[in-house]
C-alpha cells in the first residue's frame, strides 16, 4: 500500500513534530502545531473501503458522525410515523430505504474525511498513511499493510494521539454480521427484528435509539443497578422514563454471561435478580466500552509508559515519560470525547511551540445524542455532596417554554447548580430539545466563571429553547417568571 504522499520527495526525514494519529486528537494538533509554524508530520492507517486513508479517526469514520448521521435520519422517519400528526400532517405508509440511509450516513463520512485531507493541503502537514510505531529517542518507524517499513521519521517532538478501540468481552465475542461492536452497528443492512445491545452507555442508547426508531424490538442490558449513574440523579431518571417511552426495554442489574449463534439468531445469556436467564436475538451490540490504542504505537525502547488499563502515563501537561513524547485524546485518562481529545491537541501544539496551553477540565461538556438529547457539564448534585460543597439549584421545565410547545417537543427540564454562598455557577444538566446545543451557553458561563445571576440577567431571544437556561438561572433565585417558585 503505497503512502498518501510520495515519501521519496519528502525533502527531510526529520520534522519538529510527528502526531500519530489523525482522529480529533491527532489532526487537530497537527494543524495547530503547523499554524505555529513547526514543521508538521501525520500519521495515521485508517483505511476506508476503498483502501485509502480516511482521515478523522474513530470520531468521523465511525463514531460522531455517522452515528449522529443515523440518529438525524432515523429520527426523521420516527418523527413521521409518530409525532407529525398533532401537527395536522399525515403520511399513509411511510417507509424508509436503509441502504440510501446508510448511503447518505457514508456520503458525510467521504466528505467530512476528505475534507481534513484538504486542511492538511492548506496547512502543509505532511500526511504519511501507514502505521507507526515510536523508537528510542523519537524515531518513528512506519508500515504499510504488509508490515514493510515505508519511511522512518526523527521528530523533535512526538505526539501520541492513536485513540481507542472497542472493548471486546468473551461473553459475547464479535462476528461482524450477528454479534457486532459499534461500527458493525452503524452498517445493517435491514432492520433487525430483535436487537439486544449489551452496555446502557452512551453509545449503546443512541445506537439502540436508532434502530428502535426504525422499527426494531430493542432490549438493552446493563450490568449496573442505576441508570446513566455519570448523570444528575433527575436527568437520569427522565431519560430513562423517555426511552422506555420509545420502547427500549432497558434492564439494569442485568450481567451478561455468554452467547451462542445458533442460525442467524443469537441466544444471549445473562444473570438478573431472578438468576440465570436468555433471550434470543436476531443481532447483537456490544456497547461496553472502549479501551485505549497507545500502547500499539510503541515500541518497548521509545521508553513511554502505561498505567494498568493500558492509558500512557502523563504529567499536567501532557507529557509522558520519555522526553520530548507526548499523549492527548483517548489514548490518555479523562472522558473518551472527540472535544476533549481535540482541545488537549491544541493544548499540546501550544505547549510545543512555546506558549502556555491548557485545557479546563471542569468545563468539558457530555451529551447523549438521544431523543430528547441529554447534556451536562460539571458537577452534580452528589458529586458536590461528596465534596460537602453548599449549592442551591434552579430548574425549569420545557413544558412551560413557548418554543418547545411550537415545536411539540416538549419533555425535560434545565437543572442549574450554583454555589450557595458565592452563586458561581458549579454544574448545569439538561434533557430536552436540541440541549446538545444549549449547553454551550452553559459551557461558555462556567468558562468566565459566571454567576447564575449573570445568567439571569442576560437577554435571550423570544421565542428560543434557550429562554429555559435564563428560567433555570432565574429560578435559582426563586424569581423564574413562568412558574410558581
Ligand atoms: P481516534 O479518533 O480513535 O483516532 C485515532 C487515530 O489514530 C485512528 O485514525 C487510528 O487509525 C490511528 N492510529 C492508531 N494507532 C496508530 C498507529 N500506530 N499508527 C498510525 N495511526 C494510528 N465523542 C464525542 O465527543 N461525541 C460523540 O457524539 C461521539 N460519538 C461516538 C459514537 C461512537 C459510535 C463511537 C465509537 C465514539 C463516539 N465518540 C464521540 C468518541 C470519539 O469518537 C472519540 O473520543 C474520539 O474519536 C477520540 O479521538 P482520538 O483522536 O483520541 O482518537
Ligand atoms: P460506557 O463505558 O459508558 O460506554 O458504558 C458501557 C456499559 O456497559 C457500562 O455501563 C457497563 O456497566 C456495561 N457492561 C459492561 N459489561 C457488561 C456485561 N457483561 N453485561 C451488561 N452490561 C455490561
Amino acid at each position: 500500500m503505497p503512502s498518501t504522499v510520495d515519501v521519496q520527495n519528502i525533502d527531510a526525514l526529520n520534522f519538529d513534530v510527528v502526531v500519530i494519529g489523525a482522529g480529533p486528537g491527532g489532526y487537530v494538533a497537527a494543524i495547530r502545531c503547523a499554524q505555529l509554524g513547526l514543521n508538521t508530520a501525520c500519521i495515521d492507517a485508517w483505511e476506508n473501503a476503498q483502501g485509502k486513508a480516511s482521515l478523522g479517526g474513530t470520531c468521523l469514520n465511525v463514531g460522531c458522525i455517522p452515528s449522529k448521521a443515523l440518529l438525524e435520519s432515523s429520527e426523521q422517519f420516527y418523527r413521521l410515523n409518530h409525532s407529525l400528526a398533532a401537527h395536522g400532517i399525515s403520511v399513509e405508509n411511510p417507509s424508509i430505504d436503509i441502504g440510501k440511509m446508510l448511503a447518505r450516513k457514508d456520503k458525510i463520512v467521504k466528505i467530512l474525511t476528505g475534507g481534513i485531507q484538504q486542511l492538511f493541503k492548506a496547512n502543509k502537514v505532511t500526511l504519511l498513511h501507514g502505521r507507526a510505531t515510536l523508537l528510542a529517542d523519537r524515531h518513528v518507524e512506519v508500515r504499510d499493510q504488509q508490515q514493510q517499513v515505508i519511511q522512518t521519521l526523527q521528530a523533535k517532538q512526538v505526539i501520541i494521539a492513536a485513540g481507542s478501540a472497542p472493548i471486546e468481552i468473551p461473553v459475547a465475542k464479535t462476528d461482524d454480521q450477528y454479534v457486532v461492536d459499534s461500527s458493525g452497528a452503524l452498517a445493517f443492512t435491514e432492520v433487525p427484528e430483535h436487537l439486544v445491545v449489551i452496555g446502557a452507555g452512551v453509545i449503546g442508547l443512541e445506537l439502540g435509539s436508532v434502530w428502535r426508531r426504525l422499527g426494531a424490538k430493542v432490549t438493552v442490558l446493563e450490568a449496573l443497578e442505576e441508570f446513566l449513574p455519570m448523570a444528575d440523579r433527575a436527568v437520569a431518571r427522565e431519560a430513562q422514563k423517555q426511552l422506555q417511552r420509545l420502547g427500549l426495554d432497558i434492564l439494569l442489574g442485568t450481567k451478561v454471561t455468554g452467547s451462542k449463534v445458533l442460525g442467524d439468531k443469537v441466544t444471549v445469556h445473562y444473570d438478573d435478580q431472578k438468576g440465570s436467564q436468555s433471550m434470543v436475538a436476531d443481532r447483537v451490540i456490544v456497547a461496553v466500552g472502549r479501551r485505549p490504542c497507545g500502547a500499539g504505537a510503541l515500541d518497548p525502547s521509545s521508553g513511554v509508559k502505561l498505567d494498568q488499563h493500558g492509558f500512557i502515563e502523563i504529567n499536567s501537561h501532557w507529557q509522558t515519560s520519555a522526553p520530548g513524547v507526548y499523549a492527548i485524546g483517548d489514548t490518555v485518562t479523562g472522558p473518551m470525547l472527540a472535544h476533549k481529545a481535540s482541545e488537549e491537541g491544541v493544548a499540546v501544539a501550544e505547549i510545543l511551540a512555546g506558549k502556555p496551553g491548557h485545557v479546563n477540565y471542569k468545563t468539558i461538556p457530555a451529551v447523549l445524542y438521544t431523543h430528547p438529547e441529554v447534556a451536562w457539564v460539571g458537577e452534580t448534585e452528589h458529586s458536590l455532596a461528596e465534596q460537602n460543597i453548599p449549592f442551591q439549584t434552579g430548574q425549569f421545565a420545557f413544558a412551560a417554554n413557548g418554543r418547545a410547545r411550537a415545536m411539540e417537543d416538549t419533555s425535560g427540564f434545565v437543572k442549574i447548580i450554583a454555589h450557595q454562598k458565592t452563586d458561581r455557577i458549579l454544574g448545569v444538566h439538561m434533557i430536552g430539545p436540541n440541549v446538545s446545543e444549549l449547553i454551550s451557553e452553559a459551557v461558555l458561563a462556567m468558562e468566565y466563571s459566571a454567576s447564575s445571576e449573570d445568567l439571569a440577567r442576560t437577554i435571550h431571544a423570544h421565542p428560543t429553547l434557550a429562554e429555559v437556561v435564563h428560567e433555570a438561572a432565574l429560578a435559582v433565585d426563586k424569581r423564574a417568571i413562568h412558574k410558581a417558585n
